[in-house]
């Protein structure tokens, strides 16, 4: 699933199209995506508009089009953004796309997690002003995290890392590796953390985020092999801590398969 920094990197895919007139709107009306904002609306109000920007805030896009029309995207599960030569054939899972004069924009979404917004007005939609601080803008303050965390004493700290409405955009894999950046156990209940810890967990998801957006949101690049990223995802993966290299454990906590090392994060 597309955490901040994935979201990022998509949400340039459609930079081709900045001033490029849409000739043609295709949409699938029945797709899951299009449950929040008619299929019709969108066709009828983008054929002849241009975008003119983009903005990621977590797992968040929105595109700005010309006349005050602008486009929410939200991934979900599977959800991608491409950018195609004019004359691209649309394929099966393409539930939007957007035809221009040189370039074709597409949404791509097997599974059908993500969703579209649609909204016509001058200024930035209320929904997206109204989205938490971005954990590397300096609103997302030490002091409202520890307040935040004070709200889920008995919940594991994995879980409420990626809670959206505090940690927007964090997900499955950073949470993971803010965890062990900093080797606190993901099960840690939030409640059982000490000040030092608190503090040290502000610095690395804010650490953590910056530099998967670098990294990854610049052009899908892996984190350097000394993050935990690399070696999560396979089975026999070991701790890439210097001086550790035990074996990583796989398990789920609360739904969602974590993996740490039981010897830094024990
Ligand atoms: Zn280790």
């Amino acid at each position: 699933m597309p955490e901040l920094a994935e979201v990022e990197y998509y949400r340039k895919e459609w930079d081709p199209g900045i001033g490029d007139p849409i000739v043609e709107v295709l949409a699938h009306p029945k797709a899951r995506i299009f449950r929040d904002a008619p299929a019709r609306a969108i066709v009828k109000h983008l054929k002849g508009e241009k975008l003119t920007g983009s903005f990621a805030h977590g797992k968040q896009i929105l595109f700005q089009f010309s006349n005050g029309h602008w486009l929410g995207l939200h991934l979900g599960m599977t959800g991608r953004l491409s950018s195609q030569p004019r004359d691209y054939e649309p394929e099966k899972h393409d539930h939007l796309v957007l035809r221009g004069k040189k370039q074709t924009l597409v949404f791509c979404d097997p599974r059908m997690f993500g969703k579209v917004i649609f909204d016509r007005c001058e200024d930035f939609p209320e929904w997206w002003a109204a989205l938490p601080p971005a954990v590397t803008s300096d609103r997302f303050t030490r002091t409202k995290m520890e307040a935040f965390l004070g709200r889920f004493k008995k919940s594991p700290i994995k879980t409420v890392l990626m809670d959206q409405r505090f940690f927007p955009g964090i997900g499955n894999w950073m949470a993971d590796e803010i965890c062990w950046k900093i080797k606190i156990d993901p099960a840690t209940r939030c409640g059982d953390l000490t000040a030092k810890q608190v503090n040290e967990l502000w610095k690395a998801t804010r650490e953590v985020s910056r530099k998967a957006l670098q990294i990854i949101g610049e052009d899908w690049s892996d984190p350097p092999k000394t993050w935990l990223f690399t070696h999560r995802w396979k089975d026999g993966g070991k701790c890439p801590r210097k001086g550790c290299g035990a074996d990583l454990v796989r398990a789920d906590l609360r739904g969602r398969t974590t993996c740490w090392c039981p010897q830094c994060q024990g």
